[in-house]
């Protein structure tokens, strides 16, 4: 079926321009200029979204699911329902906190099928590289996982064990073989650091727990593995600012090692957390505004290629929210549905235009994972697109959470940008806190 997307303002990966978006079933089959409008046959089914920009769907290649297992913390259903709402028409699932772990194609082909109509945008996955599970990274690589993560610190959950300097050694073989991305949670420490003492509700505790040094020693582990073996090494969520230099300087000698950061990291400062508000509680920390600066610095100047969300929730019980503890509150933030209002209205003022933005949470995410046939506006790519109001703001309120569960750092902030309609591959899957489908599917690599 032929449908026609009109705008005055639709980001392409070399400008806004206005035009006629022709799509032909899942894929955009012509670009054409906005006076073709009127020439469309009678039938063919043509909407106008004015000046409302369309913008390519987000690809957020850093989620945690948690399907099967701990689906009480999020589930596929609530998780691709917030991202259709926050504009996210792709996503990849983490290899851990779900049970069993993606560690073998058997644990794989266990979340392919937990998925399986329950998923309102695509969804792909990456694989685990745990200790001693070596032999399983071909049949995962054959089972179409998009990537592989490890921890180099404890991971928060003891089936997923963290990797030391020697076992990462043991895996370079099965991983310089291929173009795949290996992620690295990149905290280099064996144990946490002493806080005895100290006043766990602080969040400069928690800090300081987890200093900059253990990101810092990370990183240069990877640039010395990466520049002895042909890996792809990705840091996650890089928070600690002190590392861009490093990473800037291996990638000039050519190395494949690239970065992400995340919203958290580029909208909060340790600075103004105040005390015992454990829904910031995430690793590495957040930290001060000083640093925050320099995040974006490194983003705008390219040593930091892309921004993701992170999301990983879990039950509200184990924030121990009326306690206060940070040392003792599970970590991670909770946020998918916001990533794309909340980066819009931080990068506000920072002379970021919409077609850098458009890079950076999209274009550059799906060029990571392999998946060039989304995050862009093109012939050929897949008719993935979001209808954006720039000039409408909103509250969050846990009444425009699809999230499984309602708790988040930006609770209560008016972020800039509001999702009108989210299409994937050329459907309707949200418009205006209405849901269709599920009509997303599993991307597995070919
Ligand atoms: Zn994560």
């Amino acid at each position: 079926m032929t449908r026609v997307f009109v705008s005055k303002r639709i980001v392409f990966p070399d400008a806004v321009r206005s035009g006629c978006l022709v799509t032909e079933g899942n894929v955009i089959s012509d670009i054409l200029p906005l006076d073709a409008r009127a020439s469309f046959a009678p039938g063919i089914l043509v909407e106008d979204f004015g000046n409302d920009f369309i913008l390519p769907g987000v690809v957020d290649t850093h989620v945690h699911i948690n399907e099967p297992g701990r689906t009480e913390w999020e589930g596929f259903g609530t998780a691709t329902r917030a991202a259709a709402r926050g504009g996210i028409t792709t996503l990849v699932d983490m290899p851990l906190n779900c049970i069993p772990a993606t560690v073998s194609a058997a644990a794989l082909a266990e979340k392919v099928r937990a998925c399986e109509n329950k998923i309102y945008v695509d969804c792909g996955f990456y694989g685990g590289i745990v200790p001693g599970n070596l032999s399983s990274i071909e049949p995962m690589v054959d089972a179409g996982v998009l990537g592989f993560k490890s921890f180099m610190t404890y991971s928060g959950v003891d089936e997923f064990p963290r990797l030391e300097e020697a076992d990462m050694r043991l895996a370079l073989p099965f991983m310089a073989k291929r173009s795949i991305p290996w992620l690295m949670h990149a905290e280099l420490s064996e144990s946490d650091a002493d806080v005895t003492g100290l006043d766990p509700r602080s969040f400069l505790t928690f800090m300081n727990s987890r200093p900059r040094k253990w990101e810092n020693d990370a990183v240069d582990l990877l640039v010395r593995l990466a520049s002895e073996a042909d890996v792809r090494f990705h840091v996650v969520h890089l928070s600690s600012s002190d590392a861009i230099p490093v990473l800037a300087a291996a990638r000039s000698r050519n190395l494949r090692i690239s970065a992400e950061t995340c919203h958290h990291y580029l909208t909060f400062a340790a600075e103004e957390i105040p005390d015992g508000r454990t829904e910031f509680k995430c690793a590495p920390p957040i930290r001060e505004k000083e640093n925050q600066q320099k995040l974006w610095e490194g983003l705008k100047n390219g040593s930091i290629d892309f921004v993701v969300s992170d999301h990983s929730p879990c039950t509200p019980g184990l924030k121990l929210a009326e306690e206060g503890n940070f040392m003792r509150a599970w970590g991670g933030i909770a946020g998918l549905q916001l990533g794309l209002s909340i980066f819009f209205t931080e990068s506000k003022g920072r002379g970021i235009d919409m077609v850098r933005m458009c890079d950076w949470l999209c274009r550059k995410p799906a060029d990571f994972v392999g998946l060039r046939q989304k995050g862009r506006i093109a012939k050929g790519c897949d008719a993935d697109f979001v209808i954006w109001d720039e000039a409408r703001s909103f509250k969050v309120r846990p009444e425009v959470l699809e999230h499984r569960h309602p708790v988040t750092p930006y609770m209560d902030r008016e972020l800039q940008g509001v999702v009108k309609k989210t299409y994937l591959r050329g459907r309707p899957v949200y418009e205006n806190g209405n849901f269709f489908g599920p009509y997303g599917s599993p991307l597995l690599r070919k």
